[in-house]
């Protein structure tokens, strides 16, 4: 199949890659034109592991291209695919401004009938929207289709290799079957495409992240719970996680959830609930409870060093929003390293991948250390805040010849407070308790 993808980021290049992989003829467009031509050269924009070997094994073959031309993207494609950012208006709701101005470019664009199908996380009724935009404009018949994508970070590449649902939103009959001839590849285990109307879709997308962000709110809060009463939320977890009905996953306490989605789709589904009447509760409180979550390390810090960090020195390991990406946006680390510098303490930072979207936002305020280790040099305490896997078993002893105050902030709580304390250590964790 000839198909477009325009929006070349995290979802549109993992997934332009994907369906290249499968044989397909894919253009990969993009207004960015430095990554355009970087991605031209072999160079990768964003840290997504296995997604360089695909990208470039596809080029090779003449299946995968790239380009910043979206009339020739929209002529040569009969499906194109929007991977577009929709990012979080001053109200709340989702800004469609790139869906609906790139949608009326390619209105203009068409030279035949296409499928013109949504990637980007889009409130429901974007659909309706999109069908009237291009039935007002043009002589070619559009399909607009809600194919949400449920992708995570890090994992991108396996995620879109072997989804584990694929949502089609199409009442179109012949559309239906053209998408599922397209993803059947990706579903030989057994994983379903359903195929439903287009709100159902565009829906299913945003209850899938309300309820994780809830998920994790819910432990969150009752780490904090734990706290207050003297119990381990570690306990907690083995303990409710166990019960099939509430399964394993998603039951980590932490700093607050991050990232690109969470965040701002909670606060749309807000939106769009409340403008239909119908205030989700449940979710205004998750939102209040994680911005809250996300100040609680600076709180316990804070609360250590008797209420002042002027000229402390905190190390920092961790800025990406979570382990095996470099992704920042909307990260629990900004706001962490934010309060830190305006209470006048001196912040050492290192993340395995994250430095230079790090660099963008701090500037020289902060000291980049190459290593985990250099970051603990003088530091009056360290900091954990994103689990990457090299963080989890580092020589403490090491450590120590490091560090001024042997203190540590576990905001994932990927330490065992009693080994901690044996060591040496002075630990505070997410809920946990040390004796
Ligand atoms: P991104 O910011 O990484 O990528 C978007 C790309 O679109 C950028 O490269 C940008 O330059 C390009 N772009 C902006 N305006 C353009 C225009 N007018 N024409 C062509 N290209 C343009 O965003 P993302 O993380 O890939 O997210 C895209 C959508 O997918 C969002 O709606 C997001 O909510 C959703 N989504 C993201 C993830 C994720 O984990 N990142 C997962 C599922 C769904």
């Amino acid at each position: 199949m000839k198909i477009s993808i325009i929006g070349t980021g995290y979802v549109g290049l993992v997934q332009g890659a994907c369906f290249a992989d499968t044989g397909n003829s894919v253009i990969c467009m993009d207004v960015d034109e430095k990554k355009i031509a970087n991605l031209k050269k072999g160079i990768i924009p964003i840290y997504e592991p296995g997604l360089d070997e695909v990208v470039k094994r596809n080029t090779q073959y003449g299946r995968l291209f790239f380009s910043t031309d979206l009339k020739s993207a929209v002529e040569k494609s009969k499906i194109i695919f929007l991977c577009l950012p929709t990012p979080q208006s001053e109200d709340g709701s989702a800004d469609l401004t790139h869906v609906l101005g790139v949608s009326e470019k390619i209105a203009g664009y068409l030279n035949e009938d296409k499928i013109l199908i949504s990637k980007s996380t889009v409130p429901v009724g974007t659909v309706e929207r999109l069908e009237h935009l291009f039935k007002k404009k043009g002589q070619h018949t559009v399909e607009v289709v809600s194919n949400p994508e449920f992708l995570k970070e890090g994992t991108a590449l396996q995620d879109s290799l072997k989804p584990d649902r694929i949502i089609i939103g199409t009442r179109d009959k012949k559309t239906a079957e053209i998408l599922t001839e397209l993803y059947e590849p990706f579903v030989r285990t057994g994983n379903p495409i359903i195929i439903m109307d287009e709100k159902s879709a565009e829906l299913t997308k945003y209850a899938a992240n309300s309820y994780l962000a809830t998920k994790i709110t819910f432990m969150n809060d009752m780490a904090n719970l734990c706290e207050a009463v003297g119990a381990d939320i570690e306990w907690i977890r083995k303990g409710i996680g166990s019960d099939p009905r509430i399964g394993k996953n998603f039951l980590f306490a932490g700093i607050g959830y991050g990232g690109s989605c969470f965040p701002k789709d909670v606060k749309a589904l807000i939106k769009t609930s409340g403008d239909h009447g119908h205030k989700l509760g449940i979710l205004a409180e998750v939102d209040k409870i994680n911005q809250n979550q996300k100040s609680l390390l600076v709180t316990k810090i804070r609360k250590h060093f008797s209420g002042s960090l002027k000229n402390k020195t905190i190390a920092i390991w961790g800025i990406a929003f979570k382990p095996q990406t470099d992704d920042i946006r909307d990260a629990p680390s900004l706001v962490i390293i934010e309060s830190l510098l305006k209470e006048g303490a001196k912040v050492r930072v290192h993340d395995p991948a994250a430095m230079q979207n790090a660099k963008k936002v701090f500037g020289s305020r902060v000291h980049y250390c190459e290593s985990s280790f250099d970051a603990l040099k003088d530091a009056d305490a360290l900091a954990v805040v994103t689990e990457w896997n090299e963080f989890r078993k580092p020589d403490f002893q090491r450590m120590k010849t490091l560090m001024k105050e042997y203190i540590i902030f576990d905001g994932r709580n990927i330490y065992d407070p009693k080994e901690l304390k044996k060591a040496g250590f002075v630990y505070h964790g997410i809920g946990r308790k040390a004796e």
